[in-house]
């Protein structure tokens, strides 16, 4: 079965928002198959957010990411990875629809709350830099 590698980004969990995120998972059918609450080291920024790594916006994004404690989770389910990107609506959440979670709960293209794998391969690179295999219940 598919899974896919969810991040409650420091945003989303200094607002609080772990619960009803994981919920919002939870309800659509996904079953939870690892949660971790970390902080991102710099070092696993740069691993994770690999493909940015040259772009204007890095520097900002690892700032952000490593500013507080964030809450990696693997959800496995049906096309996953694609319905999962489609609850978290676009990246800039100011063009992301109502409904969505960054549609929801942020305007900000940055600080927008939560990530999720682009792609089966994606995931499978993420949940491999966030977890051991045997974290996989
Ligand atoms: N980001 C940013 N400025 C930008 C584009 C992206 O700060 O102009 C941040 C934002 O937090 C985004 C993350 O970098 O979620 C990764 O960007 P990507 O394009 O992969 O978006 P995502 O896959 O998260 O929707
Ligand atoms: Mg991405």
């Amino acid at each position: 079965m598919e899974q896919t590698f969810i991040m409650i980004k420091p945003d989303g969990m200094r607002r609080g928002l772990a619960g009803e995120l994981m919920a919002r998972f939870e309800k659509r059918g996904f079953i939870l198959k690892a949660a971790k609450l970390m902080r991102v080291s710099p070092e696993l920024s740069k691993k994770h957010y690999a493909e940015h790594a040259d772009k204007p916006f890095y520097p900002g994004l690892e700032q952000f990411i490593t500013s507080g404690p964030v809450l990696a989770m693997v959800w496995q389910g049906h096309d996953v990875v694609r319905i999962a990107r489609a609850m978290m609506g676009a990246t800039d959440a100011a063009q992301a629809p109502s409904g969505t979670i960054r549609g929801d709960y942020s305007t900000s293209k940055s600080e927008n709350i939560i990530h999720g794998s682009d792609s089966v391969p994606s995931a499978q690179r993420e949940m491999a830099l966030f977890f051991a295999p045997g974290e996989l219940v």
